[in-house]
């Protein structure tokens, strides 16, 4: 039964993906692992949207393609994920939602569009994968989430600590969008994380600045030397019972495993450890999350997208995952109602 169906709904399915064993996998739809467009269901939980913003770049342009090579690359998603146990497409409905069309010529006004693309699809009670884009999109993604979740706890991957206050005095850039955040009281003090930090920052007060907004920080040698069940355990009890919302920047990889992003920083995460930190917030409120930096122009062989797909299914798995039990405790404790909607 899909999370939040109607007692009347049962026997309803989900809508999945087209079958790879009757539409062969590099055939047919284009749709995030060939999940059916938001058109083609009557309801959805979860979607998958498209973000192609990338004005608030500082190094190399070109994330706005992100969303174009992520759904190319996630064509070989399979539909049972086997660290987590589920099979999201099938606990949930999941759609594609298209891309927001966003301009590339006023990052305030792209930053509103954002937001309202990311209100009229949550207003209801669905759920975001956003497929950046740049990091801006992390402020208007947030800023949805808080509206319907109150302030969120946050797990930032990221080489970077994108705390910083202005860059060029442009205080909406993808090296801000938390500082933002935290000033607008988006986020739950004493909840927030970033996870694979290493890049080299501007000044010792980078860091104080980012204590002062009581972000805790693993860096990517933490990970190394802690390991990943040690992290992730530590995760889990510092974002406790809270939504999370998680952000993945793709740069958080080393730029073996991610070499098309746009700031990339030698000395990163594997794609392995990210994905096994991820199934490790296993149990963890995810309410929504973002695959953000995906530059295909500076990729080989899809490496970098391939990554952004298999995240982006990762973070659809906890998302199910999640969905799942806040029905349970709806019809455990509280009137029954849908969660689903157009
Ligand atoms: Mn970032
Ligand atoms: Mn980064």
């Amino acid at each position: 039964m899909a999370a939040g169906s109607q007692p009347g709904d049962e026997g309803t399915s989900p809508i999945g993906p087209v079958d790879g064993r009757v539409v062969p996998r590099f055939a047919g739809s284009a749709n995030f692992a060939r999940l059916p467009g938001i058109g083609e269901v009557p309801a959805f939980d979860v979607a998958v949207l498209g973000v192609p913003f990338d004005a608030g770049t500082s190094y190399r342009p070109g994330a706005r393609f992100g969303p174009l090579a992520v759904r190319q690359a996630s064509r070989l998603v399979r539909g049972y994920h086997p660290d987590l146990d589920v099979q999201p497409f099938a606990a949930v409905q999941m759609v594609d939602a298209g891309d927001v069309p966003c301009t590339p010529f006023s990052i305030t006004e792209a930053l509103g569009q954002i937001e309202d693309a990311a209100r009229a699809l949550t207003g209801d009670g669905g759920a975001l994968v956003a497929i950046g884009g740049d990091h801006t999109i992390a402020l208007p993604l947030l800023r949805a989430a808080a509206s319907r979740h109150g302030p969120v706890a946050l797990v930032h991957f990221d080489a970077h600590l994108d705390t910083w206050d202005t860059y060029f005095g442009a205080p909406y850039t993808h090296g801000t969008p938390f500082r933002r955040a935290w000033e607008e009281e988006l986020l739950r003090a004493d909840r927030c994380a970033h996870v694979g930090t290493r890049a080299p920052l501007y000044d010792p007060s980078d860091l104080t600045d980012d204590d002062r907004m009581r972000f805790f920080r693993y860096s990517t040698m933490d990970v190394a030397e802690q390991g990943v069940r040690s992290i992730a355990a530590s995760l889990r009890s510092r974002v406790g019972d809270a939504p999370v919302y998680v952000s993945i920047d793709i740069d958080v990889l080393d730029p073996a495993h991610a070499p098309g992003t746009g700031t990339p920083e030698p000395g990163g995460l594997s794609t392995r450890e990210l994905r096994a930190l991820l199934a490790g917030l296993d149990g963890v409120d995810v309410i929504g999350a973002d695959v953000v930096e995906v530059a295909p122009a500076y990729d080989h062989a899809e490496i970098t997208s391939l990554a952004g797909a298999a995240v982006a299914y990762d973070s659809l798995a906890l998302l199910a995952k999640s969905r799942v039990r806040r029905v349970a405790r709806h019809l455990e404790g509280g009137p029954r109602r849908s969660e689903r909607h157009r």
